[in-house]
């Protein structure tokens, strides 16, 4: 018979290799039923955490209520809300997990997430759990994802840089879904010829229009728009229309003020942080690549 740490290691295993890194596993007597690498109709949606995946392949078409009476979940993680949920209506007995969820946070993509341990246990005193079974093993998972983000951060904003060191105005913007460009501030859309022409504003209609024949808001959930500089309020009003998700910027609106334009001084942070956004910042990210091409064009 395996012990527990057998099964933490699949799980992890399975971190690795997911679109976020998580990795779940239900056993039971011993037997893996339930994995969260494989295709069931839940892990098409977004709704595809570990947890949910591995449930729904255990039940292989039963009920979830109590469907699983008598299993035990591994997961690297430990669950967030939406899976407590599943796992309590499928009657699992046994949860081991190895990060907890604050842990969990230190993704660099990852919304805020909060334990519910004790409202689990109120909910199902009799459920046992294991917490921080072969931890540092499911963090190095986390982290490494984490490094692998900021190296496609650096890449991107780049792309971005680089196109505002070809444009008539020094700024450039791209928007950017599962690793792919899908908007950029050099495409050829209709805003382009009005004098609302933000890099930006061109990058997100850009996108809007190659996901969507019309533009509609609310279409960049889990996009990151890189920019070569802090967005203004203008453009600031579209980020949160359209509900990117991240901003990587690179020069602030202060050194535009400095090397390029007037431009009024209304930071992003404090406008994300005033509408309550789950918006993810990363701040002056080759700030001083940006600065550079500002300097270049000089002053308006
Ligand atoms: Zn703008």
């Amino acid at each position: 018979m395996h012990n527990d740490k057998y099964f933490m290691n699949i799980a992890i295993e399975l971190s690795k290799t997911g679109k976020y890194p998580y990795g779940a596993i239900v056993v039971r007597d011993g037997k893996i039923i339930g994995r969260s690498d494989s295709l069931t109709s839940v892990s098409k949606t977004i709704y595809s955490h570990a947890q949910l995946v591995a449930i729904e392949d255990a039940l292989n078409g039963k009920d979830l209520m109590d469907g699983l009476v008598g299993c035990t979940m591994y997961s690297s993680c430990e669950p967030c809300l939406m899976a407590m949920e599943a796992i309590l209506y499928s009657g699992i007995n046994n949860l081991v997990y190895g990060i907890n969820i604050e842990a969990s946070n230190l993704y660099y993509n990852h919304v805020e997430d909060f334990s519910i341990l004790d409202i689990v246990k109120k909910i199902n005193p009799d459920m046992n759990i294991i917490k921080g079974l072969l931890e540092e093993e499911a963090m190095k998972v986390i982290l490494d994802y984490n490094k692998k983000i900021i190296d496609s951060d650096e890449s991107f904003i780049d792309v971005a840089i680089d196109i505002s060191r070809n444009s008539f105005y020094p700024f450039g913007a791209i928007v950017v879904r599962d690793g792919k460009i899908i908007g950029r501030s050099d495409d050829n859309v209709p805003s382009k010829n009005t004098v609302f022409q933000h890099a930006e504003l061109i990058a997100i209609d850009s996108a809007v229009s190659n996901i969507k024949d019309s533009i509609s808001r609310g279409n960049l959930h889990e996009c990151t728009l890189y920019t070569s500089c802090e967005p203004c309020m203008m453009c600031q009003e579209a980020i949160l229309a359209e509900g990117i998700s991240r901003i990587v910027y690179a020069a602030t609106i202060e050194d535009s003020n400095q090397y390029f334009c007037k431009e009024y001084p209304v930071s992003i942070k404090d406008i994300v942080e005033r509408s309550n956004s789950p918006i993810k910042l990363v701040e002056k990210l080759h700030r001083d690549k940006a600065i550079s091409v500002l300097k270049e064009h000089g002053r308006l």
